[in-house]
């Protein structure tokens, strides 16, 4: 695909500025290709072709939508290879990821949501002699705004959930990753989505606003910044838009003096190091108790000095490249803010390749930082690339404490070998999900989402049918009216 524009009304269309922007490679530096920015004449007719087709899909029977998405499924996985292609590409992720998590983990959201389709429903209420009951109905079009780290995945976690509860959808994927929603868009035309029901628009920002501002949206679901996330919600509620904010995080793992060392240093690393650091969840806060710090860095620095960095198109690739030069450049301010802040155990340059090919990518080495100051930015800012700062503790109270002193809410995390200690530790830790002696593993049938300054709402799980419906209460009398005049 060597061109990316718009989708809608069931066909690739031109943009009618003719302005467009650069895709760029972040691992070689060059262009893949132009891409057709989206005029608000554009989006105004991606809205209208989703009306339209909300009218179709709506009333279709839910099983029969739901065999339409779970034909997605395998019409995507069958195209696995070329999808994950451009993904690294656009992102700069390694291949070896995006093959065996980007596009199957999107395919994985349209087979559970189709095979839950047909079973949304109300619930009956027996009122004696007479008696009410509750649909569940589609809120109409919805627009799903998607972050560059996991594009197809975000467009699939999106929309999956929305078409099956008989929703359709307008997508902007991020400006700077905007090809893989086009070929979602082909896959599900493919499967039998009829013509309207999942558009796409592209563009930045200002694409994103025409959709949060328009009145023919019901419905906003976000993956971005906290920044964003706000301006999101404050422009939705001109109209009273329903939103889901999944936001930025700065989540704590804590490693208790009782964890398997070994199982801890591979959850850090993942929890980290994966996607070049660039997933929302990330633990980038890791509290080692005292009594195993020592051997923790030991082992994590030792392990980490083997991942191989480079060409992302190579399936030895282990650390892709940011995802921008303006990213890069953020993550290294970081790294220069953090050696004043903090004691820098590994890493912290720019990897430069001897392959001409990738000689210009945007390459950060993994980056491990130890400090015990609390208030220091490193710790309190989301920095998004592979940049771990290990803090001490020496209780599980004082643990918990510095874990929740942030404004982020989404994940965190706890190795230990205590099952009371487990589950009294996540109980008290303030946040939207927990994992116990593993980091960053979203099944699709398990609620993923924020608390906090995190974000709004659930993606994935039984918890997403409520985000997409609304329920409609009918109260049907048998008896006569029971009036005073
Ligand atoms: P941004 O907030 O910069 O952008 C997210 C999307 O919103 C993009 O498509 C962007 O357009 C668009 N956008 C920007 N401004 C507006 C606006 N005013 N109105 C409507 N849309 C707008 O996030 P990034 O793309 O930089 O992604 C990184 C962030 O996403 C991190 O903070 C990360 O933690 C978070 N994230 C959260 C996840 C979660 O599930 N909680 C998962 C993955 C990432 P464009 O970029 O094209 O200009």
């Amino acid at each position: 695909m060597n061109k990316a524009t718009n989708f809608h009304s069931g066909q690739y269309q031109k943009a009618t500025t003719g302005a467009f922007f650069e895709n760029i490679n972040p691992a070689t530096g060059k262009k893949i290709c132009n891409v057709e920015s989206s005029s608000e004449d554009d989006v105004n007719k991606a809205i209208k072709s989703a009306i339209a087709g909300f009218k179709i899909w709506s009333k279709m029977p839910a099983t029969e939508r739901g065999r339409i998405l779970r034909r997605a499924a395998d019409l995507l996985r069958a195209r696995n290879e070329e999808i994950a292609k451009i993904e690294v590409e656009d992102v700069g992720k390694p291949i070896s990821e995006a093959i065996e998590v980007d596009v199957m983990t999107g395919a994985d959201a349209l087979e559970y949501f189709g095979g839950i389709a047909p079973s949304i429903h109300g619930d009956h209420y027996d009122l004696g002699n007479t008696f009410a009951f509750t649909r569940r109905e589609p809120l109409g079009v919805c627009a799903g705004i998607g972050a560059w780290n996991y594009p197809i995945q975000i467009a699939c976690w999106k929309s999956a959930p929305a078409l099956a509860c008989g929703n359709t959808m307008v997508f902007k994927p991020a400006e700077l990753t905007p090809r893989s929603a086009l070929i979602l868009a082909e896959v599900l035309k493919e499967a039998g989505v009829p013509d309207g029901v999942f558009n796409v628009v592209q563009g930045n920002g200002e694409v994103g606003q025409m959709l949060t501002n328009h009145p023919g949206i019901q419905k906003v679901s976000l993956t971005g910044e906290v920044e964003t996330g706000k301006k999101v919600m404050a422009a939705s509620a001109a109209t009273l838009k329903h939103v889901t904010l999944e936001l930025g995080g700065k989540s704590p793992l804590i490693i208790c003096e009782d964890a398997d060392i070994n199982e801890a240093v591979n959850g850090a690393m993942m929890a980290n190091f994966y996607t070049q650091g660039e997933i929302c969840s990330n633990g980038t806060r890791v509290y080692v108790a005292e009594a195993v710090k020592d051997e923790f860095l030991e082992k994590l620095i030792a392990k980490t000095q083997k991942l191989v960095i480079g060409n992302p198109a190579d399936m030895k690739t282990q650390v892709g490249a940011l995802i921008s030069k303006e990213h890069f450049e953020k993550v290294a301010g970081y790294i220069e803010l953090g050696k004043q802040e903090a004691r820098l155990l590994f890493g912290g340059r720019r990897y430069v390749s001897d392959d001409p090919e990738i000689a210009g990518g945007y390459f950060m080495e993994p980056t491990i930082f130890e400090t015990d100051m609390e208030d220091a930015r490193i710790v309190k800012e989301e920095i998004f690339g592979p940049v771990m700062t290990v803090l001490p503790f020496k209780t599980e109270e004082e643990a918990i404490e510095k874990a929740n002193n942030t404004i982020y809410g989404l994940a965190a995390g706890v190795f230990t070998s205590n099952l009371q200690r487990a589950h009294r530790m996540v109980n008290a830790l303030q946040a939207g999900m927990c994992w116990v002696n593993n980091y960053n593993v979203t099944p699709m049938e398990v609620p993923f989402g924020p608390y906090k300054q995190s974000g709004l709402g659930r993606e994935n799980g039984l918890a997403t049918i409520e985000a997409y419906t609304q329920l409609k209460t009918v109260y049907i009398e048998m008896n006569k009216v029971d009036s005073p005049y």
